[in-house]
């Protein structure tokens, strides 16, 4: 059974201008110790799918559709108290910046101690014991529990989040954009104790972040998301060597490579539509380089192409040898 799977959600937020349709059938699925990056550009709905999962949605966010499903059962149908119950013990989320997620009147030890205490049975001692048992898996001095959240690098303050977002043993973790704010090294140090981590504790992940090069290096299934779609989902093996979607072509070509010939990098022309009122067929056909008459008609079928490998396009076919990316 798959750790999450998510079926046809749909997600709006109600303003005063109008619905915004910021996730419209979104379906993916997570493998016990498997990692899922949902990618693309900003505003494309991936903060948004994971906030739906966790039921965090602002006040103005309405799931309008669809199912998420943990251990055989829909988040969807509970009631918000028991959703609190599932929130962190089942599923919780490693938030982006650090600092804004901290509260920075208390502790760190306190703040962890804090997730335990409400959701366990244990005292208060059991609990202190675990806090320096997460702070050793993240590789912090455990006598560090007592500093606050100023005392910390970013880097360090992410390490806690992380070791926060374990504290009830969680089978799936949610990490939105987790090394965004770092620099290249801290960077490249906290995707190593995520993977670590999970090796160690196998666990599930999703990875939401706008930065494709990450996802290479630690995904085993990706989501590219345009406009609120999904418009390329598969292995991401595939997915980077024969994208299927012009949409997930450009965005690996926008990214610069150290290996290989020096190639100019690509853009994509335009920018994301406005999900109150977005475009007509298909959401990406006015910045297309491959667009037809028909693109700005019809909405193109989210199919499967190849054995796993889903895509959403018109021209799957012509385009395929068009979009191939070698190795
Ligand atoms: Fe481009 Fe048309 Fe395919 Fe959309 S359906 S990605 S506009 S070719």
């Amino acid at each position: 059974m798959p750790v999450i799977e998510v079926r046809d959600l749909v997600t709006h937020y109600l303003t005063a201008q109008g619905s915004v349709d910021a996730v419209s059938g979104l379906n993916f699925t997570v493998e016990k110790g498997q990692t899922f990056g949902l990618a693309g550009e900003s505003g494309c709905g991936k903060t948004t799918a994971a906030l739906s999962i966790m039921g965090l949605l602002p006040s103005n966010g309405r799931i309008m559709g669809g199912q998420i499903i943990i251990d055989g059962e829909d988040l969807l149908q509970k009631t918000e108290a028991e959703l609190k119950k599932i929130r962190w013990s089942k599923v919780s989320i490693v938030f982006q910046g650090a600092m804004n997620a901290l509260n920075p009147v208390l502790n760190v030890g306190e703040q962890i101690l804090e997730v335990i205490l409400e959701k366990e049975d244990v005292t208060k001692s059991e609990a202190l014991d675990r806090v320096r048992e997460l702070f050793r898996l993240v590789e912090i001095e455990p006598s560090r529990i007592i500093d606050y959240p100023h005392e910390f690098s970013g880097g360090m303050r992410q390490r806690v989040m992380i070791a926060m977002a374990l504290a009830n043993y969680p089978k799936l973790v949610i990490a939105d954009e987790p090394i965004t704010a770092l620099d290249v090294i801290v960077q490249n140090q906290i995707l190593e104790l995520m993977k670590d981590l999970q090796r160690k504790l196998d666990l599930s992940q999703i990875l939401i972040t706008h930065d494709l090069s990450v996802i290479a290096e630690t995904c085993d299934k990706v989501g590219i998301m345009y406009a609120g779609k999904l418009v390329e989902y598969g292995e991401a093996g595939p997915i980077f060597k024969t994208p299927l979607h012009p949409y997930t072509s450009a965005l690996i070509g926008a990214y610069p490579s150290i290996v290989g010939e020096k190639k100019k990098l690509n853009f994509i022309p335009g920018s994301p539509p406005n999900l109150i009122d977005p475009p007509r067929g298909c959401r990406f056909h006015p910045r297309c380089p491959y667009t037809k008459e028909i693109c700005s008609q019809e909405e193109p079928e989210y199919r499967e192409e190849e054995p796993g490998h889903y895509a959403a396009c018109h021209y799957v076919e012509e385009l395929r040898d068009t979009l191939r990316l070698g190795d």
